[in-house]
């Protein structure tokens, strides 16, 4: 048995063609369903639903075989124990640090300010400032991030930034681009070498899909 570790929303609906290339139909809609493991219509294959953040940690320890997720998520998780063996080019996005619309982010850098960051991505922001040498206090928020500067408790935040309504819709605006992030196919390596005969078919579809 093959298991594939997927999160909802976006990622599912945009790996859901990928996964129909390689002729592996999942039979519940896992937005509708609270099942958290789903047969497909190939008898070898099974989806798990994970939080997203959590998909690079299912594929690692070998609970799934191979799985989706953002470069922002492995950037962040240390890729450790994984094959990224394919860009799938979907959920693009981009991880930036964004201040109100009124904060002088390049002064603050000059003067050598210490700045309060909010961000649920701390290794990727701690390795980001340090590179540039910017003082940083960083504090872990799991959501929201653009409600932080808003009501005092950061300075700036690194977040993901799509279309950049979320952040205009707050006074926010994107000073510096940490990360151009797309979704990845990430692969447990014993399971590459062990299930070979039934991994390795689901990578090259995915490929073949993904260059049509
Ligand atoms: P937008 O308003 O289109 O710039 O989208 C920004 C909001 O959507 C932020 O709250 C982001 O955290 C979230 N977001 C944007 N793109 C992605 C993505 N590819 N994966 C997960 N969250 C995203």
């Amino acid at each position: 048995m093959v298991t594939i570790a997927l999160s909802k929303g976006r990622i599912y609906e945009e790996t859901k063609p990928l996964l129909e290339a390689a002729g592996i139909v999942p039979a519940e809609d896992p937005e509708v369903s609270r099942k958290l493991i789903i047969p497909t219509g190939h008898p070898g294959v099974r989806v798990i639903i994970v939080r997203a953040s959590d998909v690079p940690t299912y594929v690692q320890y070998g609970a799934a075989d191979l799985g989706v997720a953002g470069r922002d998520l492995l950037v962040e998780h240390g890729g450790r124990g994984l094959y990224q063996p394919l860009d799938l080019g979907i959920a693009r996005c981009r991880m930036m640090v964004a201040v109100p619309e009124d904060f002088d982010y390049p002064a603050a850098v000059r003067k050598g300010a210490r700045l309060r960051v909010a961000t649920k991505y701390i290794q990727t922001a701690r390795e980001h400032f340090a590179a540039k040498g910017v003082h940083v206090d960083l504090i872990k928020l799991y959501g929201s991030m653009e409600l932080a500067p808003l009501v005092g408790l950061a300075d700036a935040i690194v977040d993901l930034v799509d279309t950049g309504s979320t952040l205009r819709a707050n006074r926010l605006k994107a000073v510096e681009e940490i990360l151009a992030v797309s979704s990845r196919l990430i692969v447990n390596p014993a399971s590459l070498k062990v299930k070979r005969a039934e991994v390795l078919p689901i990578i090259e579809a995915f490929e073949r899909a993904c260059r049509g």
